[in-house]
């Protein structure tokens, strides 16, 4: 992989000498290695993964090419300061959006006579238009979940509480070939379901209930994100047109995708259908956001986002309507945008399902 050319090239634009990754997603995007502790470090002469004991051979079976450092009692200040004074460097870049406090602290107080240069989202937005392999995998964890979707239909039952059928889907994620999560499974029951982001409680599935489950895996580190709502018994009125309009909601947005619209205004198609249909207030999250290695990518899909959207890059779609008191839908697929258009990853029924 030769991504770290276009570090090289980001740190030219920067007019720094060399820069210390620490976003663990961009350490494994950049050089392939994914364990948990270190950091990447690139200047223009060098490509070095610096970790701890416990890293060093996965580090030095997955970072092809790249000099591996395992950091001594020293602790990360030594090793780094032993690279900067070989490499002469005078200005050193960081992610300022990552690197916590504390630790630039203590590098700041190691570093003497090297400027700490912070960097914004720089490296993180190579990350945005996905390569064929990366789309193959986020491909697969998708269709994992459409698997997972068809066979959870068949487990749920009044009484369960949402718990239970949340850790069956976090099994069976599994079970079909995920790694895990992508993030903890969202299960909401009847009035719970009016919370965009709820968290499963011991609270019993009831007859006339609605239920929302939003999930997803992980496949070769890149993530997966769905959300099916259905209503357990039969739906009355209320339930099918709050339903209908989500769904008309999400198929025109949908059609609305394209390259070269800005995040807003894909957006505004699906907020424009919920709002003059009489909802507004209770669509209060954006229309979707990126997916990757990590389950929230920009650029999103939001009333504030100015970035374009373009070919190669996956986005969710997932409007919903969620009234206090009552209950909420939400409808999410993820898709890759293509040069007319977009390719749906996912294939989940979509009609209002009555279990
Ligand atoms: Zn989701
Ligand atoms: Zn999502």
């Amino acid at each position: 992989m030769d991504n770290f050319k276009r570090v090289q090239k980001i740190i030219k634009q920067l007019n720094i000498d060399a820069v210390l990754v620490s976003n663990g997603n961009n350490m494994r995007y950049v050089s392939g290695f994914a364990g948990e502790t270190g950091y990447l470090y690139i200047s223009e002469k060098h490509h070095a993964v610096i970790t701890d004991f416990r890293y060093t051979y996965q580090a030095e079976a997955e970072a092809e090419g790249y000099e591996i450092i395992t950091i001594g009692s020293g602790g990360y200040e030594e090793a780094i300061k032993e690279i900067l004074n070989r490499d002469k460097v005078k200005r050193l870049g960081f992610e300022s959006e990552d690197l916590l406090y504390s630790k630039y602290e203590h590098l700041r107080d190691a570093l003497e006579g090297v400027e700490l240069v912070p960097i914004k989202d720089e490296i993180t937005s190579l990350r945005r238009i996905k390569t064929k392999n990366e789309l193959e995998y986020i491909k697969k964890a998708e269709a994992i979940g459409d698997k997972v979707f068809t066979e959870i239909l068949t487990f749920i039952k009044p009484g369960m509480t949402e718990l239970e059928i949340a850790a069956k889907i976090e099994y069976l994620l599994k079970i079909y070939g995920g790694e895990r999560s992508s993030f903890p499974a969202i299960v909401a029951s009847g009035i719970n379901s009016s919370m965009p982001h709820a968290v499963p409680t011991h609270k019993k599935v009831e007859v006339g209930d609605f239920l929302t489950m939003d999930y997803g895996c992980v496949y070769k580190g890149y993530c997966s994100d769905m959300t099916r709502t259905i209503v357990v018994g039969k739906a009355n009125d209320k339930q099918k047109e709050i339903y209908n309009i989500v769904l008309e909601a999400q198929l025109a947005a949908l059609d609305a995708i394209k390259p070269g619209l800005k995040g807003k205004e894909i957006d505004k198609v699906a907020r424009d259908i919920i709002y003059k249909a009489g909802y507004e207030g209770c669509f209060g999250h954006g229309l979707g956001h990126s997916v990757g290695l990590f389950i929230h990518e920009n650029p999103r899909l939001s009333p504030s986002e100015e970035d374009l959207i373009e070919d190669g890059m996956v986005e969710t779609v997932e409007p919903g309507i969620y009234i206090r008191g009552f209950g909420g839908v939400r409808i999410e697929d993820l898709v890759l945008v293509t040069e007319n258009g977009h390719e749906n990853f996912t294939h989940s029924d979509k009609t209002l399902i009555e279990l």
